[in-house]
């Protein structure tokens, strides 16, 4: 059956980090987020999360990310089968997977590859789900699988940390989010802004 869907590859413009040659070797598996730690040598420990089956299972030191996005580009809308992709940035140096680099897959938008190499997506190797895209410099971790005890309510109110600080590439949304974030053509603060359905408001700023 012919696929018909778009000929080029979807990368996420989103979160753009310049391709760079894969790391050597390795090498990666003793660095951050990879390099197995206890939880001693991590420090406090300010969220955990896991996969769908369990096998992956990670833990956060920064509570409030460095930011966080709603992002509908189709590369996005595609990788994840769903309408938008949440992502929340840390360091890679405050999160650290317990098992190390093991039950993970990757998948290369940039090289078309699953060998490790940066930008690389990452999920789990058994279950699949989704853990993050992993950039040069940061991890943009997809926080539904962040765990909170307690009930829902609860949860919802220690994710508000989490919480997206705007929509990026909303020119291509599936559907209208009404909630207030600003939201954006493309690029954070380098397109046009949007309201809620869409129409443009004004430039970039600055
Ligand atoms: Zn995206
Ligand atoms: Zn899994």
């Amino acid at each position: 059956m012919a696929f018909t869907g778009p000929a080029e590859p979807l990368p996420c413009p989103g979160f753009p980090s310049k391709p760079s040659r894969s790391i050597q070797g390795e090498e990666w598996k003793h660095r951050p987020p990879y390099k197995i730690q206890t939880e001693a040598e991590f420090g406090p420990i300010k969220w955990r999360g896991k996969c769908l089956c369990g096998r992956v299972a990670y833990i956060l030191k920064r509570e409030k990310p460095l930011n966080a996005k709603y992002c509908h580009c189709r590369g996005c809308q595609v990788a994840h089968g769903a309408p938008l992709q949440w992502a929340t940035i840390f360091h890679k140096n405050e999160m650290s997977f317990i098992h190390g680099s093991s039950n993970l897959v990757f998948y290369s938008s940039t090289h078309k590859s699953q060998e490790y190499g940066l930008p690389t997506k990452v999920s789990c190797g058994n279950c699949r789900t989704p853990i993050m895209d992993e950039g040069r410099n940061v991890c943009l971790i997809f926080p539904q699988s962040i765990e909170v005890e307690g009930s829902n309510d609860e949860r919802r109110r220690k994710m508000e940390l989490l919480r997206p600080t705007c929509h990026i590439f909303y020119e291509s949304r599936m559907t209208d989010v009404p909630d207030g974030l600003p939201k954006w053509r493309g690029m954070e603060n380098d397109s046009d802004r949007l309201d809620g359905q869409g129409n443009r408001i004004d430039g970039p700023s600055q």
